[in-house]
């Protein structure tokens, strides 16, 4: 091998490896290898697929590795040629690709930065308190975040009610509270962020946000807990009167 290329140092020198270094033999990636067969004599040689086609780039080439090493073939080494790298886009073509990807990013980077500086720039002139548009946007926000479990129980709080093919809860929820006041909308806020609290059964956990809004609201709570106790005790008082009357009615027929 080493005297074919000391005979024929124009010799591309090829690897069977996919990908190769800069300065080794060229991986395959790099070229096609050729089987040129001689032209038969009517010369049906237009249907050729194109590693059976000459080129003017064809190059005589010697495998340095792998199965085929020290045999000598043909190749086309040239990402310009038409008919062996047909996909190779040319210098051109990548050259206005990377322009058109420059300017792109050059565009997305300047508006989310004009976006950022409205944010802080709102930010510094926001006031407290928040305006009813303000407060609006906070409620859709929140409104739009709901999980999963939430959004029957806000839903059903402010009685909206989601019809077959119709607007979900959620967009009726939305909708409907646009027509809220101020007042309203400060309630429905607190109101969202105090139901997961309200609406779990267990008081263990540490943080208990609907507590704590209770003491800032002066909310008495054992004497509610009281006031419960007694009207669960009646319900249910009621509920037994009206069964034994039921049952009484059937021993006595
Ligand atoms: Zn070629």
């Amino acid at each position: 091998m080493k005297r074919t290329l000391e005979t024929k140092p124009q010799l591309v020198q090829i690897s069977a490896a996919w990908n190769s270094r800069v300065g080794a033999p060229l991986g395959r990636n790099q070229y096609v290898e050729l089987e040129i067969k001689k032209p038969k004599a009517n010369g049906t040689s237009t249907k050729l697929p194109a590693n059976q086609k000459p080129c003017e780039k064809m190059a005589e080439a010697i495998v340095m590795d792998g199965g085929k090493r020290g045999q000598l073939v043909k190749v086309c080494a040239d990402p310009a040629c038409r008919v062996h790298h047909p996909n190779t886009p040319s210098p051109q073509q990548v050259e206005r690709e990377r322009a058109e990807e420059r300017k792109r990013i050059e565009k997305e980077k300047l508006a989310i930065t004009t976006r950022h500086r409205i944010l802080a720039t709102i930010l510094q002139r926001v006031s407290a308190p928040l305006k009813k548009a303000d407060l609006l946007a906070v409620a859709h926000y929140l409104i739009g975040h709901l999980s999963y479990s939430q959004v029957p129980t806000l839903a059903k709080r402010h009685k909206v009610e989601a019809k077959k093919d119709s607007a979900s809860a959620q967009e009726l929820l939305a909708k409907q509270v646009g027509a809220y006041d101020e007042s309203e909308l400060c309630k429905l806020l607190l109101e969202i962020s105090l139901l997961d609290s309200a609406y779990q059964r267990s008081t263990a956990s540490s943080n208990d946000v609907l507590m704590d809004a209770a003491k800032r609201y002066r909310v008495d709570a054992e004497k509610l807990q009281k006031a419960v106790a007694v009207e669960i005790a009646a319900t249910r008082n009621k509920k037994t009167k009206v069964k034994t009357k039921l049952e009484g009615r059937t021993t006595a027929a």
